[in-house]
């Protein structure tokens, strides 16, 4: 077996299969690999025309056929299956060969491969790939961690088979060991909030239009020429007006209204509680899904909860239509914000130094979350790389403010007649929040000392103190 494949891909179904071909179709040869064989047969006998393929049935062929340093990327399923094809390359690879994880691994199990394949003087490149299976054939959006060194020879092919925006590449180096697998399960997160709130928006213009799918389609795709253009107002616009053909209903009435939450939401909130980061809209959403599939509970709530509520008086279509635009682009800034802060707190953590202005970029193109006004986020960290609060920009400060009323507009409508909008509502009150002067967490902490001791300080002098509650309420400072 010859070394001549630049780059090998080992796990052939719908991600490593179009991955692969992608490669091919940019000029490389590659090492194709599956554990079982017929993947493999599939993939050449469908695509092989698509470039220049070197099929292997075991490993060790598969990685014989690598030119050295080897660039090997597993596209497995995430977890065991990831170690398990791990221990099977390792005693095959050699020093400075470089592995790269392209499946949506939790950040710790990156940072842990990384640290044990270090040691061994491998290259483990974590990395989170975006835009599904289209994505992956046609250009995805990447987000390579692991060593700065692994990059100098690893992300100019990445680069080159990533999606283009305005020329630039959908890919940069993103950060050591866990990073770019953070960056991912955050990208998911601001996924989840995004789509929760374009729900809860078509929810709204359903109920207090008392519009038609179709209608409502209409509606996303004149905002998809605005602000708001994106790929998933895009989607949703084709969706909402998709005919079911065998019953001629608009096809999302037919749909069961229970939706799941996979690995990647999840994490990203019980990352948020683990840094202190408030992700309130990722949160809303990844339990908005949870609420959705509880069926035992939502059933009792059905049969015996009342509304109490008003039923929409909507006499102006059009200007109730742009505030719930108004407040969908706002609350969309917000769970962009709470992301990126995110995204701070953890490079912090972990000494990763991400560049919170390319991630934006880099989301530009090949990503479900791909959006026109990431290049605004791009500008605001280039203004100020350090920025503590994205919503604090000049530029999403005035377009938040602008459409302030018409967000609070639609969170009391929605309230007022019994319209679930938790991302909405709840990101409404992370803006009045995070502006407040100040915030009742004094009451709090009164509270904490009042049973706990737990001290607290003062506005008006420095020192850490405690009331003596249940005795002659003296203060001392501890
Ligand atoms: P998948 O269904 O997650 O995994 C199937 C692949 O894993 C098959 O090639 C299978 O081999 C292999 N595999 C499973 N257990 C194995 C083991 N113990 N040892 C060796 N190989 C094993 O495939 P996918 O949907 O293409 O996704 C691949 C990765 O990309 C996953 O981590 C996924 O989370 C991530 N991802 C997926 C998407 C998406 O849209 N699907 C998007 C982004 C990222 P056999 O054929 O032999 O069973």
């Amino acid at each position: 077996m010859s070394a001549r494949a630049q780059i090998g891909v080992t796990g052939l179904a719908v991600m490593g299969r179009n991955l692969a071909r992608n490669f091919a179709r940019h000029g490389y040869t590659v090492a194709v690999h599956n554990r079982s064989y017929a993947k493999t047969q599939s993939l050449i006998e469908e695509n092989g025309d698509d470039g220049d393929f070197v099929p292997s049935e075991s490993m060790a062929d598969f990685v014989a056929s690598l030119e050295r340093p080897r660039k090997v990327v597993i596209m497995v399923k995430a977890g065991g299956p990831t170690d398990a094809v791990i221990e099977e390359l390792l005693p095959l690879l050699e020093e400075g060969d470089i592995v790269v994880d392209a499946g949506n691994a939790h950040f710790p199990d990156t940072i842990r491969r990384e640290n044990a394949l270090r040691e061994r003087g491998l290259h483990f490149v974590g990395s989170g790939v975006s835009g599904g299976e289209e994505g992956a054939l046609n250009g995805p959006s990447i987000m390579p961690g692991g060593t700065a060194k692994s990059y100098e020879s690893l992300g100019p092919i990445l680069e080159d088979i990533s999606a283009k925006v305005d020329g630039v590449p959908c890919c940069t180096y993103i950060g050591p060991d866990g990073a770019g697998h953070f960056v991912k399960m955050v990208h998911n997160g601001i996924e989840y909030a995004d789509m929760q709130l374009i729900a809860e928006a078509y929810d709204l213009l359903k109920q207090g239009l008392g519009a038609s799918a179709a209608e409502i389609g209409k509606i996303f795709e004149e905002w998809n020429t605005g602000d708001l253009e994106s790929f998933l107002i895009e989607i949703t616009a084709d969706v909402l007006q998709h005919v079911d053909a065998e019953t001629g209903s608009a096809f999302v009435d037919i749909v069961l209204d229970q939706a799941e939450q996979k690995g990647t939401g999840r994490w990203t909130v019980q990352n948020g509680l683990d840094l202190g980061v408030p992700i309130t809209g990722i949160a809303e959403a990844t339990f908005a899904r949870a609420l959705s599939g509880g069926v035992p509970q939502r059933t009792a709530g059905a049969a015996a909860l009342p509304a109490n509520a008003g039923s929409f008086d909507v006499t102006d279509r059009d200007a109730f239509i742009e505030d719930v635009r108004q407040a969908l682009y706002s609350s969309k800034v917000v769970a962009y914000s709470q992301g990126f802060d995110q995204i701070a707190a953890a490079s912090a953590e972990f000494g990763w130094d991400v560049d919170r202005g390319a991630m934006a970029r880099i989301w530009r193109g090949g990503c479900i979350i791909r959006a026109r006004f990431l290049n605004r986020i791009t500008e605001a960290y280039e203004r100020d790389a350090h920025l503590p609060l994205l919503l604090a920009d000049e530029y999403f400060t005035d377009a938040v403010g602008a459409g302030l009323a018409a967000w609070r507009r639609v969170v009391s409508q929605a309230a007022l007649n019994g319209v679930p909008t938790p991302a909405f509502s709840s990101s409404l009150a992370y803006y009045d929040g995070v502006r407040a002067e100040r915030l009742p967490a004094a009451l709090i902490q009164a509270q904490r000392d009042f049973f706990g001791a737990h001290t607290y300080k003062r506005v008006d002098r420095e020192g850490t103190f405690h009331t003596e509650w249940s005795a002659d309420r003296s203060e001392s400072a501890v």
